[in-house]
C-alpha cells in the first residue's frame, strides 16, 4: 500500500489502513433475540467502540410517539398492546435512516428486521453495500421474563411481555432461519454476563474481519 499522508489527522498509519478497509468491508451487523435478551444494551457498546451508528427501530418508535409525530400517533397504541407495527412503515423508516452517510461505513440495527418481509427489504437495501451479518443473543425464557420484569418500560407489563415473546416466535424467530440458511449468522450465549457478552460480539465480528479483509 503506497505511503498513507497522516500528517494533521492526529491519526497512526495502522487506524488509516484499519479504517481504509473498512470502508471496503462495511461493519453492516444486525443485533438479534428475545424482548430482554441484551441486544439494545450491547448494540449501544458495539457501535460507540467502532465508531457507527446503532439504529433501533424501538427507540425510534418510542421517540416518535414522545414526541407525537404524525407516525407516533399511528403507532403508540400497537406498542403498548406489544404487537408489531406494519411492515411498510418500519420499512420505509428504516430505509431512510440507512440513506444517511453516517451509515456507508457500517451500523447496528437492533430491533429490525422482525419479519421475513423486513428481511427481504433490507437485502434490497443493501444490495451493492456488502449484505449484513446477524450476531444472535439466545436467552433462556425464565432469564428474559426476569430481565424484563426488572426493566419497568410502559410495555413490559406481564400481559405485554408475554404478547411481545408470543410475537417473536411466531414472526420473528423464522428470520433467523433465514439467514442461517445462508450462513450469515453466529449464534452466542446471551446468558452470561454482559461484559462477557461484548468480549464474544468482539471476537465473532474480529474473525469474520479477518477472513474477509
Ligand atoms: P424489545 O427489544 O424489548 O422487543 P424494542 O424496543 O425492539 O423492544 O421494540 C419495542 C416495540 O416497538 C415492539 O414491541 C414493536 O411494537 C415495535 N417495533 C420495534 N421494531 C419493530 C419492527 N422491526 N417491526 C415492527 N414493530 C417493531
Amino acid at each position: 500500500m503506497e505511503n498513507l499522508s497522516v500528517a494533521g489527522t492526529g491519526l497512526s498509519n495502522a487506524r488509516v489502513v484499519r479504517q481504509t478497509l473498512l470502508t471496503e468491508v462495511p461493519l453492516n451487523l444486525v443485533f438479534f433475540g428475545p424482548p430482554g435478551a441484551g441486544k439494545g444494551t450491547q448494540a449501544d457498546r458495539f457501535a460507540e467502540r467502532h465508531g457507527i451508528p446503532k439504529i433501533s427501530t424501538g427507540d425510534m418508535l418510542r421517540k416518535a410517539v414522545a414526541e407525537g409525530t404524525r407516525v407516533g400517533v399511528l403507532v403508540r397504541e400497537t406498542l403498548q398492546a406489544g404487537a408489531l407495527v406494519g411492515d411498510d412503515l418500519i420499512i420505509s423508516l428504516v430505509a431512510e435512516r440507512l440513506e444517511e452517510p453516517d451509515t456507508m461505513n457500517g451500523f447496528v440495527l437492533d430491533g429490525f428486521p422482525r419479519t421475513i418481509p423486513q428481511a427481504a427489504a433490507l437485502d434490497a437495501m443493501l444490495a451493492d453495500r456488502g449484505g449484513v451479518r446477524v450476531i444472535a443473543l439466545v436467552v433462556h425464557a425464565d432469564e428474559v421474563i426476569r430481565r424484563l420484569a426488572t426493566r419497568g418500560r410502559e410495555d413490559d407489563d406481564a400481559y405485554v411481555i408475554k404478547e411481545r415473546l408470543a410475537v417473536y416466535s411466531r414472526e420473528t424467530e423464522p428470520v433467523l432461519e433465514f439467514y442461517r440458511r445462508r450462513n450469515a449468522v453466529t449464534i452466542l450465549d446471551g446468558n452470561r454476563p454482559m461484559a462477557e457478552v461484548s468480549v464474544a460480539i468482539e471476537a465473532a465480528v474480529g474473525e469474520r474481519e479477518g477472513r474477509t479483509a
